[in-house]
């Protein structure tokens, strides 16, 4: 298996009819990179930061969070690395900040942007160490859970501050940072449009997509067969969204755990996707589907999955065996 891999890592994600696709790696813990590095990764499409509440009391330091993005932006040589600011909250460690510990709806409640909002020293902080580090490499940084136009905004001018500090300063950074946001409340589908006017890319957050739009606890056992990315109700908030990016001209990608799984890569790539950002593991196993597989075919895929009504005729419909049409 290894030297299948190792043959895998060095070929490109690429359909059997020629179109790249960028496959990307989502981490945890600064490690982690490793594992994108191994598996040919084309950079790092989500970096979730909330390992630096885990398991301290204290607030990280500037400097904690600066070497953390610092080692894996240099792991990755040049190539991209989405920084998430941080997304505390409801299914994430929070106890630190003191604050939104006692809700009773957390997935409603304060987390995530909406709680970087809040605590602007700490938000500042987290802004400051990712643009010392953005001169190292290809930096991005991802707003998460975003639900208005107005939460961009905010999130935006606090960044265009942090910059201005800095330069004031003399510290270097990037000031061309490419600044994009999680797609992953329905609100921010809906409102697509504006959205896409004033990032430069987007990221579609599927786990939490599916929570919002199903009302349906991603991490509730009980309602778990509730839970589905095939509903057709995400497959259209999904298409709606690429349309926009395309129709803006910027990137989309899809970070969620639905872009891991093979069953759902010939319909993401129909839907006109070409970022995908998965799971180092799940990786190889993606790359593989995507040079089996070629683009008019997907989009016939994609096609007929969106005329069906229920999750369950569209999850049979992509678990059928597909024959490759090269
Ligand atoms: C998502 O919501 O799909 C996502 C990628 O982020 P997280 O799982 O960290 O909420
Ligand atoms: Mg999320």
């Amino acid at each position: 298996w290894s030297a299948r891999l190792e043959t895998l890592r060095d070929l490109p994600a690429e359909t059997a009819d020629g179109t790249r696709i960028q496959l990307m790696g989502n981490i945890e813990f600064p490690h982690e990179v490793q594992h994108c590095v191994e598996r040919g990764s084309d950079g790092v499409g989500l970096y979730r930061t909330e390992f630096l509440y885990l398991g301290t009391e204290i607030e990280p330091t500037e400097e904690v969070h600066y070497e953390a993005y610092a080692s894996v932006v240099k792991a990755m040589n040049g190539k991209p690395v989405v920084i998430r600011t941080l997304d505390l909250g409801a299914d994430k460690i929070v106890r630190n900040l003191g604050i939104g510990t006692d809700q009773s709806n957390p997935a409603l409640g304060l987390r995530s942007i909406r709680l970087s909002l809040r605590n602007l020293p700490v938000f500042r902080t987290q802004l400051r160490a990712i643009l010392r580090a953005s001169v190292l490499g290809d930096v991005r940084v991802m707003f998460p859970l975003v639900s208005t136009l107005l939460e961009l905004r905010q999130s935006k001018m606090v960044l265009a501050d942090v910059m201005e500090d800095l330069e004031e300063r003399n510290v270097p950074f990037n000031r061309d940072l490419r600044v994009g946001m999680m797609v992953e409340v329905p609100s921010a589908v809906i409102m697509i449009e504006p959205f896409v006017e004033e990032m430069d890319f987007m990221s579609i957050g599927t786990n939490d997509l599916i929570q919002y739009t199903l009302a349906v606890d991603r991490g509730n056992k009980d309602v778990a067969p509730l839970y589905n990315a095939s509903d057709p109700a995400v497959l259209r908030l999904i298409n709606m969204a690429v349309r926009a990016a395309e129709h803006g001209d910027i990137p989309v990608n899809v970070c969620g755990q639905m872009s891991g799984s093979p069953t759902y890569t010939m319909l993401l790539l129909g839907l006109g996707l070409r970022q995908l950002s998965v799971r180092p593991s799940a990786i190889p196993e993606i790359k593989k589907v995507c040079r089996s597989v070629t683009i008019p075919h997907c989009e016939a895929v994609a096609k007929h999955a969106m005329t069906l009504e229920n999750a369950r005729d569209v999850k049979n419909y992509l678990k059928e065996d597909k024959e490759p049409m090269v």
